[in-house]
């Protein structure tokens, strides 16, 4: 029997106490009865609210009404059309701001929308579990075309440039594929036979992944363009920004990314059976508030730490992570300090970070961001105790590839400047994701790459005509 409307089918978890010590997967998913139940609440608006307010647009409706008919392969089916990595969308993509946030359910009953984001993230793990693939027959093409860096947007567009029959060649700097979603986001939001099985789809479909290949250092851009009949840039925007304050260089301080990096790609947690090792001591403060952040301060707490302390300058309100994130930072218990800003670190005699200044704040006018500025409150100045300190705030890309590339154009904040088709100011040459828009969403990342290839492709059979 459909009932619709009703309160939101609560999602399972994995209890605090175990969880924050281990790196497995918070969220347990949806069994089909659940599934089915979450779905049966939609009540099929007419004008598709949560599709209008996918930047990508997915058809979110017609996979949500299969779900709720028990037809899993078509609701798979109809997810896959648009996103080629459900199971990473369904997992991380910011939905309460989005699809979710406009579903009329989140007015009435329990003030919560559909979860659509963990129906996306059922109906791909069911179709993993159960062998069923997007089928689509490739009419191949001679032309060949390289996409650089492995991240959503380089996946999208090498997925989609495939489909209209192009060979493809993605390279990537790192030893594994995957961008932000490898080496960024930790496994306990998502799994990594998640993502390996997403990007094995890939690979299965010919396109072909090289690997420890950074353009610019050990291949040449120049020889990609004299080899390929079109280039796709999707490099991110992986170089951290630092605060600029005194003590940044002192032993146990970390950019977000290194940190990260050591945990969540070179698996510092299981050193020494893995080479990197990390050095996380027992009280840790992570400066900012978004992704990044309440990833950090999590995977602080599961490598041991005993107290970990977020601080931020503006308030848990103007934060920019996802709910669900703070929500689990929360429960876990890290502190959120709001309205303090760090000013000075200073180190013990071996020259380890020992504590750190810190500033009140107040907040002011909206500033460029829309958020209300914060102002620093004159001679609230304090100290708090730490041994660990990881920066947050923000990255930017990458100067190494665009150092060696000096004839493509960029912003004044270093990103890559494109036209509405999303080409470069060299012919041939498209970008798109964080590169073209500095850190962002992976949605964004995924549309962007889509968007890339449709217009490589028009780009090409222009050229022949
Ligand atoms: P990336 O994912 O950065 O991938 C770029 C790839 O290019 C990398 O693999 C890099 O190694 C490679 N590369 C760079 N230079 C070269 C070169 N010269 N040669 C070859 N390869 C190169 N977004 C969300 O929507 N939800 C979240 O919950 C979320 N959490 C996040 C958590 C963290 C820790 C971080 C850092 C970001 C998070 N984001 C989140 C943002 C999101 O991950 C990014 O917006 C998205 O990954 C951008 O995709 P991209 O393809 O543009 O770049």
């Amino acid at each position: 029997m459909i009932k619709i409307g009703g309160i939101r089918v609560p999602m399972r978890e994995e209890p605090v106490q175990k969880r924050i010590k281990n790196f497995r997967s918070v969220p347990l998913g949806y069994t089909k009865k659940e599934a089915v139940a979450e779905a049966q609440r939609c009540i099929l608006c007419m004008n598709a609210p949560c599709v209008v307010h996918c930047p990508v647009r997915m058809d979110v409706l017609g996979m949500v009404r299969k779900i709720a008919e028990r037809y899993f392969k078509e609701a798979f089916l109809k997810i896959k059309e648009d996103n080629p990595i459900p199971a990473v969308a369904g997992r991380v993509c910011p939905q309460e701001t989005q699809c979710e946030c406009v579903c009329p359910l989140g007015q009435t009953g329990d003030g919560n929308g559909i979860n659509i984001g963990k129906l996306e993230a059922f109906v791909a793990d069911w179709a993993m579990e159960n062998g069923v693939k997007e089928e689509f027959r490739i009419e191949e093409r001679p032309e060949k075309v390289a996409v650089i860096g492995s991240g959503p947007s380089g996946i999208s567009c090498a997925v989609d440039l495939r489909k209209f029959g192009y060979r493809v060649t993605v390279f990537e700097a790192l030893h594994m594929a995957g961008g932000v979603l490898r080496y960024g986001i930790p496994a306990f939001r998502l799994p990594r036979n998640i993502l390996d099985y997403e990007i094995s789809t890939l690979t299965e479909r010919g396109v072909q992944i090289k690997i420890n290949r950074i353009v610019g250092q050990n291949v040449e851009f120049r020889d990609l363009r004299q080899e390929f009949d079109a280039i796709f840039i999707g490099t991110g925007a992986g170089a951290p920004r630092f605060m600029k304050i005194e003590g940044e260089r002192l032993k146990g301080v970390y950019s977000a990314n290194e940190f990260l990096i050591r945990i969540n790609l070179m698996k510092a947690y299981d050193f020494p059976e893995y080479d990197t090792p990390i050095v996380c001591g027992e009280r840790v403060g992570v400066i900012g508030a978004g992704n990044v952040t309440m990833d950090a301060a999590r995977c602080a707490l599961r490598l041991g730490a005993k107290d970990v302390h977020i601080l931020y300058r503006r308030t848990k309100k103007e934060s920019p992570a996802r709910d669900e994130e703070i929500q689990h930072a929360l429960e876990e218990g890290i502190v959120l300090h709001e309205l303090i800003n760090p000013t000075r670190l200073l180190g013990d005699e071996n020259g380890w970070v020992k504590e750190v200044n810190l500033i009140r704040m107040k907040l002011g006018e909206p500033d460029s961001s829309g958020r209300p500025r914060p102002i620093p409150i004159e001679g609230s100045e304090f100290t708090m105790k730490l041994d660990t300190v990881v920066e947050a705030i923000g990255t930017e890309p990458n100067r190494l590839f665009l150092d060696r590339t000096p004839e493509l154009e960029t912003t004044r904040w270093g990103t890559i400047k494109v036209d509405e088709d999303l080409m470069s100011n060299i012919e041939g040459v498209f970008a798109g994701g964080d590169a073209i828009t500095g850190g962002a969403t992976v949605i964004l990342a995924l549309g962007d790459g889509r968007r890339a290839a449709k217009s490589i492709h028009e780009y090409i059979s222009r050229r022949k005509e």
